[in-house]
């Protein structure tokens, strides 16, 4: 996987494997990430025979006609600093989800309730009819008082999925956003990232260097702002 342009041009088509390839963006040129492999250098545990470890970084792909690959940082702790960050804005409580950006997303929540609202009303026709016949009309009220909020609450339920990205609204309203997060396939992960934020890696500094661990400041988070 060393072919430099080729390898972004044979990406055409193919789903991303990695949350943040393309997405994350160098902090020198601007130019968007790509996935590569690094070694750590030394062999862990010498003497047992185990390969040298290697990790996956995102790296800077250049622009054309610049040198590229400006910066490189480890996968997973991008991963995890972007996704703790984005996690945490959306339990902010003054957070709003983005407006959607395609009407067809998610559009099975809304057949779901289409439906959901469909057999609400026919059963409520069917009680009508009975409270008629048996001349019981207090059992068609209490009935419609259970049955009305209802349809009322998956009414308003398709309008917010209507206006909001579904995918960002239903992590602001699950119960836990990251067991939501984690059930999410990944295609649906890169779109909220997307949707929410940029991801702009640094150049190590001179205080970074050798530092081992997750190192949230190489990273500026530029948030979108709602239109
Ligand atoms: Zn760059």
């Amino acid at each position: 996987m060393n072919g430099g342009t080729s390898t972004t041009a044979k990406r055409r088509g193919r789903p991303h494997r990695y949350l943040l390839s393309a997405i994350a963006v160098c902090g020198v040129c601007g130019a968007p990430t790509r996935i590569g492999t690094q070694n750590t250098g030394a062999r862990r545990g010498s003497g047992t025979g185990e390969p040298p470890s290697r990790y996956k970084v995102y790296e800077c792909v250049g622009i054309s006609g610049g040198t590229g690959f400006h910066v490189s940082m480890h996968q997973e702790h991008l991963d995890q600093i972007v996704t703790d960050a984005l996690l945490a804005r959306i339990g902010e409580p003054d957070f709003h989800p983005p407006h959607a950006l395609s009407e067809d997303e998610d559009g099975e929540i809304r057949r779901a309730l289409r439906l959901e609202i469909k057999s609400d009303r026919a059963w409520l026709d069917a009680v009508q009819k009975e409270a008629a016949r048996s001349k019981r009309p207090d059992v068609l009220i209490q009935q419609q008082r259970i049955v009305l909020p209802r349809i009322q609450a998956a009414e308003t339920r398709i309008e917010e999925l209507d206006e909001f990205d579904p995918l960002v609204l239903k992590l602001k309203d699950a119960q836990s956003a990251r067991t939501a997060w984690e059930r999410m396939p990944l295609t649906q992960r890169r779109h909220v990232v997307q949707v929410l934020v940029v991801p702009r890696i640094r150049p190590i500094d001179a205080e970074g260097q050798g530092r081992r661990g997750i190192n949230a400041e190489r990273v500026d988070l530029e948030w979108r702002r709602r239109d």
